[in-house]
């Protein structure tokens, strides 16, 4: 543990897959350290630059105009090497050569696995803002960049459904989300989708084509199905479209794969926000001597959980929303 007075330069970095209002994060790390007269640090590209000797000093002027921005100013690599014991020596011997005293680790749970590991050998301490679009940590009800993400893919899901019902067509729309359907579920409800295929909860073809055919005889001019890229069923998405197509051709099945739009783009007001809130928390958190955490908000107050539960508690699926979504969808 580090007291408030040890503490003299904490170092920030960004890892794994960007979300859009990590910039913002940075800012109110920097800023916040400042306003605790603390120095500050950037460190590129995540774990990689750590271990490349990466480093930049920033002041309150290097985090001017990135409150809007998507992406993030520090970039974000993923790094193999960190995940080996002489990996982490460098990383800390140029974390010492820098005269970090703390750090700030933006990421999903594998920057917070990599944060674990790193500190059973090493008295660094660290705290962990859940930057990831998935949604998928427990310790939050919400992560940075899946208020946004799910903006974008409501938008192009709303752009394709005028054209879906314009040639009566039924659209399979796949978002992100390999192992968690946080995006595609509010996704769903929030452009009106008949149904979605989410990694959490199975659906089987003959479910949808009975959706379908309820969609038919209520006479809807549309259909949209929206998939998680790891949406589960009894039959691949391959499959599944070719069966809708022979049992409605009248519908011509199409899909659309949003990719890595719902990763770009300007942060939300709400993810800007929570970006500020998480971000302004993990410096109070090292300044008051808790290490090996991750911010998060719940039922809109800071709280803080171990790395340990945040990567290997599962967080809850939620089942209101998918037992809403199933009586709007008719
Ligand atoms: P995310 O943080 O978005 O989940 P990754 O899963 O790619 O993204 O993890 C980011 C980085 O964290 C990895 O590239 C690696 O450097 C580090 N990391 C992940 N798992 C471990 C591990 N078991 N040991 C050490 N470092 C790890």
């Amino acid at each position: 543990m580090k007291t408030k007075n040890e503490i003299k330069r904490i170092g920030v970095f960004t890892s794994g897959g960007d979300a859009p209002g990590m910039n913002a994060c940075i800012r109110a790390v920097v800023r916040t350290a400042l306003f605790y007269d603390k120095k500050v640090t950037g460190i590129c590209r995540g774990y990689q630059g750590m271990i490349d000797d990466e480093f930049e000093k920033l002041n309150s002027r290097s985090v001017s105009n990135i409150i809007q921005r998507g992406g993030t100013i520090l970039k974000t690599a993923r790094c193999e090497e960190f995940k080996t014991p002489e990996g982490r020596k460098k990383a800390y011997d140029n974390l010492v050569k820098n005269e970090i005293d703390a750090i700030v680790a933006i990421g999903g749970d594998g920057t917070f696995t990599g944060a674990w590991e790193f500190m059973k050998d090493y008295n660094i301490p660290f705290v962990g803002v859940p930057g990831t679009i998935d949604n998928d940590l427990f310790g939050t009800d919400y992560t940075i960049g899946f208020d946004t993400a799910t903006n974008t893919a409501v938008e192009a899901i709303d752009k394709i459904r005028d054209t879906a019902s314009a040639h009566n067509r039924l659209f399979f729309i796949e978002v992100m989300g390999r192992n968690s359907g946080a995006i595609a579920i509010r996704a769903a409800i929030a452009a009106g989708a008949e149904a979605m295929m989410i990694p959490e909860q199975p659906i089987t073809v003959e479910e949808l084509i009975a959706i379908i055919a309820k969609g038919e005889k209520n006479q809807k001019s549309s259909s949209m199905i929206v998939v998680a890229e790891g949406g589960k069923s009894n039959k691949s998405l391959h499959e599944i479209v070719e069966e809708i197509k022979k049992k409605f051709p009248q519908y011509d099945p199409k899909m659309a794969i949003l990719g890595h739009t719902q990763r770009g783009g300007s942060p939300s007001c709400f993810d800007r926000i929570l970006s500020s809130r998480l971000g302004v928390g993990a410096v109070e958190a090292l300044l008051n001597s808790k290490s090996g955490v991750m911010v998060g908000l719940v039922n809109d107050k800071i709280l803080y959980t171990n790395f340990d539960r945040a990567i290997h508690i599962d967080p809850s699926v939620d089942e209101e929303i998918i037992r809403i979504s199933k009586i709007l969808a008719m």
